[in-house]
């Protein structure tokens, strides 16, 4: 299968001194793959004329399809139109219909155009105009001896609208040399750790076509496979017999796919069944409950939140037996047990999470170490207790154990907690 090879230039400075992250790296990159291109170069140059001439020429030597991000602005260090002109010998030229809409753009504001701004009607001859309904810079394309040059403005609302809907599309329907598409599906996994997950799945890390690829996130693993096939049904099939060999592995693990979240597929879960939920939580300081409540209408099913940091307000709040707290200490099964209980009685629901641990870096014992979490759930008075001892630093245990809430949470409306 031929394939497109594409090459991303992206200028700034302000990216190379890391004042801002490449979003739009990342964004291109997989809007391209999903289409087919396979792009081989990521080249990030600063706002230099003279690199960022060798950099596109750099690029036409070795690429068929060239994209630069950014420098389309009026000022001084916005070079792109001229690096391209300089690179490929081609001359640039004023064009009347980008100059009106241009003009159009600063009377609608009120005021006149800046004399700065008449550059971003400059073309390279042949180029063709993409328009920016959102802002002054119009992006350009040019072919130009078999290769494709494009440049793109850098705010990323523009860039990604340029290209979602102008880039794409022209490149799909041109598809010069091209017969083949990229798909992709990622699965989602909890429950087991990165290591013991490639384990598993040894045998199937090794694929060619699709691919599978494991990335790991707090509290969870995912799995992308990849497959590369002359159309987008034959591509799904390939796809879909990898994913069911995994799923045959892997069934209790898996908790969604693609854009899918954990703690959107168990509101959808308690959506299902019908239940709710109250959450108690101590280390994680209401992580649990943003986490809940960053789904649009959990509040069908999520009723209430307490962050009960001080012993006394477990006591006063959670109507956590003092005599507990004294016996075992706050961090224990017996207190996280209590919380779950009491955050279900008090908010009336069919459910109650308890988190208490200990995230660190102070208030370790010999007994009780630094990433040491309790986490309860009480469904109409059964508990389920469950221990965690994770590694890292205070956000990280606090995001784990928030993890951990939502994967005992997942496991439990799943029917698998038995
Ligand atoms: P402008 O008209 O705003 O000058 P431009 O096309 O000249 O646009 P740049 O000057 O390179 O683009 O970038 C404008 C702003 O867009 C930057 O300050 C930065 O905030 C953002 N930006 C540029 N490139 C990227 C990138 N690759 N990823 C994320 N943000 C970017
Ligand atoms: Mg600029």
């Amino acid at each position: 299968m031929k394939t497109l090879k594409a090459e991303l230039v992206f200028t700034g400075t302000e990216l190379l001194l890391g004042q801002i992250v490449n979003t739009n790296a990342q964004y291109l990159s997989k809007e391209l793959a999903a289409i087919g291109i396979d792009v081989y170069y990521h080249v990030t140059v600063g706002d230099n004329l003279a690199r960022l001439v060798s950099t596109i020429r750099q690029a036409q030597g070795r690429s068929d399809l060239v994209i630069v991000g950014g420098g389309l602005g009026p000022t001084e260090d916005d070079l792109s139109r001229e690096a391209l002109a300089e690179a490929l010998g081609v001359p640039l030229e004023e064009d009347p219909e980008v100059m009106a809409v241009l003009r159009q753009f600063f009377e609608r504001r009120g005021y006149p155009m800046p004399e700065n701004n008449r550059k971003q009607a400059l073309v390279p001859r042949e180029g063709m105009i993409l328009p920016n309904p959102i802002g002054t810079a119009p992006g350009l394309l040019l072919e130009h001896e078999g290769k494709t040059f494009v440049l793109l403005p850098g705010p990323p609302r523009e860039f990604r609208l340029m290209v979602s809907e102008q880039l794409l599309p022209y490149l799909v329907k041109v598809n010069r040399g091209q017969d083949a598409v990229i798909r992709s599906r990622v699965l989602k996994i909890i429950g087991v750790g990165e290591s013991m997950l490639e384990e598993r799945v040894k045998d199937l890390l090794g694929s060619a076509n699709p691919t599978l690829a494991p990335t790991a996130k707090p509290g969870e693993v995912h799995l992308r496979i990849t497959a590369k096939a002359p159309g987008v049904p034959e591509a799904d099939a390939l796809i879909a017999e990898l994913e069911s060999k995994l799923r045959e592995r892997l069934a209790r693990n898996i908790y969604g796919v693609d854009q899918e979240t954990l703690e959107g597929v168990v509101g959808g879960l308690l959506v299902k069944k019908g239940l709710t939920l109250g959450a108690a939580e101590s280390c994680t300081g209401g992580l649990l409950a943003h986490r809940l409540t960053n789904i649009p209408g959990s509040s069908a099913y999520f009723k209430l939140g307490v962050v009960a940091y001080d012993n006394r307000w477990k006591v006063n709040i959670l109507r956590v037996d003092e005599e507990l707290l004294s016996r075992f200490g706050a961090v224990s099964p017996e207190v996280a047990s209590a919380m779950a209980t009491g955050i279900r009685l008090i908010a009336g629901t069919d459910l109650g999470v308890g988190i208490t641990g200990i995230a660190g870096p102070g208030g370790a014992t010999p007994e009780k170490p630094v990433g040491l979490v309790y986490l309860a759930l009480d469904f109409q008075g059964k508990v389920k207790i469950r221990r965690e001892l994770f590694m890292g630093q205070r956000v990280e245990v606090k995001e784990r154990s928030a993890q951990s809430a939502l994967t005992l949470l997942w496991r439990f409306l799943s029917g698998d907690l038995e």
